[in-house]
């Protein structure tokens, strides 16, 4: 094996112990928890070695960086989830590779998602990204809908051609009661996860947890946790 290949092959199996570690602590099966690898910065030779190390879900934040290395790895066996914020002038980029997109925070984006997928003929599991660190009716700094946003959203994806309501994705908030606090933040989001699955049952997926915090994401109840760092490295750059 390359050094890369044993690095990320040795990254894999420690993160791989915390997600069943976590899931055992709190009698989830493995199964229940999909990892996402976020790939971001990080060339497509590594999506490469990853999936030819089992990995089967990669994440981008930037469809620049994230359209060419899609393309370089079209013949992987990946699923391919889009969790940056998501300018409109990106959508129809990123609708032609990714067949997730986490950060769905507002309905113009909707509309401007499904006229694109409708157009590639493709169909999209979005979900809509809860800023909990947002005040009523607002957007977060980072992103993401406040908690009151999310209903409407969510019948806006139901109703939108091409586009399933797939769920909730957060990142623990930096700022506000819930910072430190990540396990209380998702809490929090299972909660109006449960909320949301009452009017729309198939939306069950909840993204939640990263690097840091991917241990209180599992206790918590997230079926997928995106994980960059823990498997890739410390990225050169801000991503
Ligand atoms: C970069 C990123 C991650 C992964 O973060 P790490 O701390 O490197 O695990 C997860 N989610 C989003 C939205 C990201 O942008």
């Amino acid at each position: 094996m390359t050094d890369r290949r044993t690095e990320l092959a040795d990254n894999l199996t420690r993160v791989e112990e915390r997600i069943s570690s976590a899931c055992a602590a709190v009698g989830r099966e493995r199964q229940e928890v999909t990892l996402v690898v976020v790939t971001k910065t990080y060339p497509a030779s590594d999506v490469r070695l990853l999936a030819e190390l089992g990995v089967r879900h990669v994440a981008e934040n930037r469809d620049q960086d994230a359209a060419p290395k899609a393309a370089e790895c079209a013949d992987l066996p990946l699923t391919w989830h889009f969790v940056g914020q998501l300018q409109t002038n990106k959508v129809r980029s990123v609708v032609s590779y990714a067949d997730v997109v986490h950060s769905v925070d507002r309905i113009r984006l909707v509309t401007v998602l499904s006229a694109a997928a409708v157009r590639a003929d493709r169909e999209l599991d979005c979900l809509i990204q809860v800023a909990l660190d947002a005040e009523s009716g607002e957007r977060g700094d980072r992103g993401g809908v406040a908690p009151d946003g999310v209903g409407a959203l969510a019948d806006a994806l139901a109703g939108a051609e091409a586009l399933r309501p797939a769920g909730l994705m957060t990142v623990a908030p930096l700022a506000g009661p819930f910072a430190g606090r990540p396990r209380a933040a998702f809490d929090r989001l299972m909660e109006i996860s449960t909320g949301l699955r009452a009017d729309h049952p198939a939306a069950n997926m909840v993204s939640a947890g990263m690097s840091a915090d991917l241990d209180d994401a599992v206790a918590a109840g997230a079926t997928h946790v995106r994980v960059g760092s823990a498997v890739l490295g410390v990225r050169p750059r801000l991503g």
